[in-house]
Order: structure tokens, then C-alpha cells, then sequence
């Protein structure tokens, strides 16, 4: 595999390669443009400069010679080349003397000899630092009546002088530093990366402790930041999962339990009647549990999917909630619990199907934890942008701890353990309100009883 590391440490060290080369060919083409002239008109002045000061002057050899050296120090090569073609040399010597034929002219034409412009086919100003006799620029000058040609270059070796070193320290030291940095760079932005694929394998395995110790403020700090968030929700996700299993598991295992149980007595012949009777309506209820259950978690996990397809159409939201009071009428009879209603007209676009087992949980909770004698009111009615339906009953109401479980699945209160039920109603009830973009709220004090209040937004009703 490539490594992000890799990657990014060869396109350092290619860019930082890339920036020499051009940095070089800039150099060379400012070189060739300006520097080059500027050098050769610098250098043929100074050579006149020389000739100037010792031309026609009576100077013994011995003086001459002495001036010729001290020009030398100074920071110059010179060779004097006489009409016969012998050279004298001051300063450090060159590495080739072979005298080029162009400079010939000096001496026989008084012309001014330039070595670096004959240097046309290197591109490069390397040709600026060879030390030979050919790169000079030459002038000729007379003496005792002689014609001599006067050839210099300077010193490249003097060249390098402080500025110079400091330069190249400034330029080694920046690309050491930029590599060492890149370097330290990429180290620091793969690090972050290894150590979330390093979390994500931990995931897969389902452990969701991976500690991921990235502090850092920028994208990958917030990548982090989101895995961290990631974590902890599929974590929680995995324990709601597992205990809705355990939950799922324990409430089928207790009603088939009871059933096998029944069923066994069942088999005794001498059975009293009343006993099989019975036993006969306990198997009823526990098969009835189990098709609820069945029902309520086949419904729940078609809300889960997230994409359930809403069947909305427009009803009479009154006419409705009137159904689901009929439907109950025996058993409020039954409970003697006396049940009022105001219900006011209301035309609603909606799930009817859904709603409808909204009403149907509310009612039969406010049925089962209601006291005899009790009552329930149900109101519905229109207040401004929303509808809102109300119910409302004198049972055991709901402890104050209780209240933020209340919607969780398979909650149920200590006082519900002996009723039927199966703590999915008011999950699913909660759904199916969001589901309508609605919302519920309880009201509930132990005691006295529960209120349950339902928003539904105005962009679904109209009023008949
Ligand atoms: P269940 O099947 O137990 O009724 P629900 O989800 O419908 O499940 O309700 C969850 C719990 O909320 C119930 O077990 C009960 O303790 C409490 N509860 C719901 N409605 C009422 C109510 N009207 N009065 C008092 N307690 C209620």
C-alpha cells in the first residue's frame, strides 16, 4: 500500500526538487540577461583602469611587477602576454593557459578580448566560474614600446567570500529545515489517520471503547470530535438493540410459558369444570397478549424503517375519536368509569390507520390505570395554527421520575406490572405523532391522575 505518508514525503521532496530546477533555470536566464554584461562591462573597466595606471608611466620591472601583484591580491587573476606570446601570471594560477585565439586580436588589432561571451554553448553559468585562461577579458596596453596584452578574471575562489558562506548556510539551512518540517508534517497529519482506521476496526469488532486520544483543533480534530459522538451513539444503539432483544425474548417466553402450563393442567381427565374454564380463558388472554405483542413490535419496527409510507387522506378527526369511545364502551361500563367528551369538528389530513391506534393507546391507559368510579375526559379542538387533542383521566397518574422513561420502549410503571400490557404503546404513540410532525406532553400527578396533550400542526387541519 501507498501510505499517506509516503505520498506526501515523494511530493514534498519532488516539489522541493521541481523549485531548484526552476530556481536554477530563473538564476540562469537573469544571468545570461543582465549579470553576464554587467560582469564583462566591469571587468574590461577594470582591466582599462590597470592599463591606464601603468601605461607610459617609467616604472622599473621591479615596480611593475609589485603592482601587478598587489592588483592580484585584490581579488584578480591577470596574465600579461607579450607580441612573442610569453605570459607572466599574478595571483592564483590558472587551471588551463592556453591562450585562445580570439585573444590574439588584443595584440595584433588593439581590440578588447570578452572570454565569457564565446562561451555561447553553455547554457548555464557554470562557464562563468571555469578557471582558465579563456574566461579573461583582455585589453592591451604598451609599455617601453612594446604592445602586451592585459588579461583578467576574477578570482573566483576569492568570491566566496563571507557573504557568500552565509548565503549558502541560509539556503542549506532552509531546505533542511522545510524537509525536516514536511517530514514532522506528514507525521503529524497521518498519525490522527492511522489511529481512526485503527478505531473503526474496534468498531467493526463491535467494542466501542477504542480510546482516541486526538486533540486538535482544526478538520481532523472535528473528524475526530464526530467519531468520538459515533461511538458513543452506536454504543448506545447496541444496548438499546440488546435489551429490546432481552425484553422481546422475556415477554414472548412469559405468555407461551403460561400457555404450555395451562395446556398441560388441560390434559387431566377429571378436570372440575369450573377449573377448565378457567384455565381455558387464562390460555385466551395469554394468546391475546402475544398476537398484540406481535402487532405492536411488527408496527414499531415498519415506523423504525424510517421511509413508512404514510397513507394521507383528509377525515373527520371527531367522527373518528367518537369510534374509538364506542369501541370501548363495555369496558368503561364494565370499570364504571364515566367517560365525557368535547370534540369539535375537525376535518385533519393524516395517517387515519396510524392515528387510530393513538387514540386506541391513550384510551385504553387511561382505562387500565384509571380507579372504579373514575372518570375521562376527551377534548379536541383547534387553537390557532394547531389542533390539539387532550386526555384526561383520574387514575394513579405518573411519578415525576417516571415521566422522562415514559416513552421508552417496553417502559412499564410499577404500578402497570399488574395490569396487560406491554410497554410499546406510548413508544409507538410518540412515533406516530412525529411521524405527523406533531407533539405530546404528559401532565400527571401521582394520585390524581394524567393528562396527555397532543399538538398536530395547522398545515394538516382544516376546520369543517
Ligand atoms: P403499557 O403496555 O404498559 O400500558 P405504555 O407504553 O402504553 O405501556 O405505557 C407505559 C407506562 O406508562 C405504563 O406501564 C404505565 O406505567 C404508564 N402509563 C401510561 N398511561 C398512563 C395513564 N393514563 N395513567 C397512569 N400511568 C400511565
Amino acid at each position: 500500500m501507498k501510505t499517506l505518508y509516503r505520498q506526501f514525503t515523494i511530493a514534498t521532496l519532488f516539489i522541493l526538487a521541481i523549485s531548484i530546477l526552476i530556481g536554477f533555470t530563473i538564476a540562469n536566464i537573469f544571468y545570461i540577461t543582465v549579470t553576464k554584461e554587467e560582469t564583462i562591462e566591469q571587468n574590461v573597466g577594470v582591466a582599462q583602469e590597470i592599463v591606464a595606471t601603468v601605461q607610459n608611466v617609467p616604472y622599473s620591472e621591479e615596480s611593475f611587477d609589485r603592482y601587478m601583484q598587489a592588483v592580484a591580491k585584490l581579488g584578480y587573476q591577470i596574465a600579461l602576454v607579450d607580441s612573442a606570446g610569453d605570459m607572466k601570471f599574478y595571483g592564483e594560477p590558472f587551471d588551463d593557459t592556453a591562450f585562445p585565439e580570439e585573444a590574439q586580436r588584443v595584440l595584433t588589432e588593439n581590440g578588447t578580448y570578452t572570454g565569457l561571451d564565446s562561451f555561447k554553448d553553455q547554457i548555464f553559468m557554470i562557464g562563468h566560474f571555469t578557471n582558465e585562461l579563456h574566461n579573461t577579458v583582455g585589453v592591451p596596453f604598451e609599455r617601453d614600446g612594446e604592445n602586451y596584452g592585459l588579461f583578467i578574471r576574477p578570482d573566483t575562489k576569492l568570491l566566496g567570500t563571507d557573504i557568500h558562506s552565509v548565503l549558502i548556510g541560509f539556503v542549506v539551512a532552509i531546505g533542511l529545515v522545510s524537509i525536516i518540517g514536511m517530514i514532522w508534517l506528514a507525521r503529524q497529519l497521518t498519525r490522527p489517520i492511522v489511529q481512526l482506521t485503527e478505531a473503526t476496526k474496534h468498531i467493526a469488532r463491535e467494542n466501542y471503547n477504542y480510546p482516541l486520544d486526538i486533540k486538535r483543533n482544526d478538520e481532523i480534530g472535528q473528524l475526530s470530535e464526530s467519531f468520538n459522538l459515533m461511538q458513543t451513539q452506536l454504543q448506545q444503539n447496541d444496548l438499546a438493540r440488546k435489551s429490546f432483544i432481552s425484553n422481546v425474548s422475556h415477554d414472548f417466553q412469559s405468555p407461551l410459558m403460561n400457555i404450555q402450563g395451562y395446556a398441560d393442567l388441560l390434559k387431566s381427565p377429571d378436570l372440575p369444570d369450573a377449573d377448565r374454564l378457567a384455565y381455558t380463558s387464562i390460555i385466551d388472554q395469554e394468546a391475546k397478549r402475544l398476537s398484540s405483542l406481535t402487532r405492536q413490535l411488527l408496527l414499531l419496527t415498519s415506523l423504525d424503517q424510517g421511509a413508512y409510507p404514510m397513507k394521507s387522506k383528509e377525515f373527520k378527526l371527531d367522527e373518528q375519536l367518537k369510534a374509538v369511545v364506542r369501541k370501548y364502551r363495555w369496558r368503561l361500563e364494565e370499570e364504571d368509569i364515566n367517560l365525557s367528551y368535547s370534540l369539535a369538528p375537525t376535518l385533519f389530513r393524516g395517517d387515519a390507520e396510524l392515528l387510530d391506534n393513538v387514540w386506541d393507546n391513550l384510551l385504553t391507559n387511561a382505562i387500565k390505570y384509571n380507579k372504579p368510579g373514575g372518570s375521562i375526559e376527551i377534548a379536541l379542538k383547534t387553537i390557532g395554527p394547531d389542533v390539539i387533542v387532550t386526555f384526561k383521566d383520574t387514575g394513579t397518574g405518573i411519578a415525576a421520575e417516571a415521566l422522562p422513561q415514559l416513552f421508552d420502549r417496553f417502559y412499564r410503571g410499577d404500578a402497570a406490572r399488574k395490569k396487560d400490557g406491554t410497554g410499546l404503546g406510548l413508544s409507538i404513540v410518540e412515533q406516530i405523532v412525529q411521524l405527523h410532525h406533531g407533539t405530546i406532553k404528559v401532565n400527571s400527578k401521582i394520585g390524581e391522575g394524567s393528562e396527555f396533550i397532543l399538538t398536530l400542526p395547522h398545515s394538516d387541519v382544516k376546520q369543517t
